[in-house]
């Protein structure tokens, strides 16, 4: 495959595509059946893998790495680079769906609550025409059951893997079992099954576009208060870096 643009935010590798870039990336990828891991990086994930070298050595392992979060995409414009737009996970999931359809991809969706892929399913096979969903397993289990996981994914002949464990969870799972799982695309959104499955909204487009939709999770779902503190702190970093140059010099 071509080797895609990246640039270093605060030690971690994002390759700045578009929407429309990361799509065709990834159809070449199934359609050369070439083992692809992505992940969604917004800034909560930046700054764990700042922070944890363990998990800086899985984002550093996966093929590629896109701009999710209006944090990302701030932050690598700070730091001087192009950074031409927001890859959210929850868009590049429709996105891909879309394209699955019309090229015959077969996806498999992994994760959340019990019901709930099943409940996206039943709303994607009405939004995209051609889309075969050949498999869905809900997100909750035992260490035992992760082989017999690999195997019911491998049996369905999915060319897509989405995987909803939310972060760091997924990109974890998908690191530990890169090497055994068939799909050649591999994807972790988060919480996207929710949303479609109308048990969680998305934030309003107008919040979207003015860099909110962080703001609207935290109203959401007051519990991620904890997690969001990271934010200061990834800006400080962000600052930090771009004040010292550090960063941008640093090879990654
Ligand atoms: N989840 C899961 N298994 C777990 C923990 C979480 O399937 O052990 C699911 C959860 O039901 C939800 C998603 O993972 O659907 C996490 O969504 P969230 O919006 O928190 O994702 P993030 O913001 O972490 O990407």
């Amino acid at each position: 495959m071509n080797k895609l643009p990246r640039i270093n935010i605060l030690g971690i590798p994002v390759n700045p595509l578009t929407m429309a870039e990361a799509v065709k990336y990834l159809t070449g990828c199934i359609e050369a059946k070439v083992n692809t891991n992505v992940v969604t990086a917004n800034a909560e994930i930046i700054m764990l893998g700042h922070k944890d070298p363990q998990y800086r050595r899985v984002l550093e392992n996966a093929s590629c790495i896109l701009p999710d979060g209006a944090g990302t995409v701030w932050g690598g414009r700070q730091l001087g680079f192009k950074v031409p737009e927001r890859v959210a996970g929850f868009d590049l999931f429709l996105e891909m769906m879309k394209t699955a359809g019309e090229k015959g991809f077969k996806v498999y969706f992994f994760g959340s609550a019990p019901g709930i892929a099943e409940a996206a399913k039943e709303k994607c096979l009405k939004m995209f025409s051609g889309l075969s969903v050949v498999g869905c397993r809900n997100g909750f289990f035992k260490e035992e059951d992760n082989a017999g996981i690999v195997s019911d994914i491998n049996a369905s002949n999915a060319d897509i893997l989405f995987v909803a464990l939310g972060a760091p969870k997924q990109e974890l799972w998908l690191n530990r079992y890169s090497k055994d799982l068939k799909p050649f695309v591999r994807i972790g959104i988060g919480g996207s099954f929710d949303v479609l499955a109308g048990k969680m909204q998305r934030a309003p487009k107008w919040m979207q576009e003015a860099s909110l939709e962080w703001l609207f999770r935290l109203y959401k779902q007051p519990s991620r208060l904890g997690r969001m503190m990271v934010l200061p702190e990834f800006v400080i970093e962000i600052l930090k870096a771009k004040y010292s140059g550090e960063t941008i010099d640093k090879a990654l």
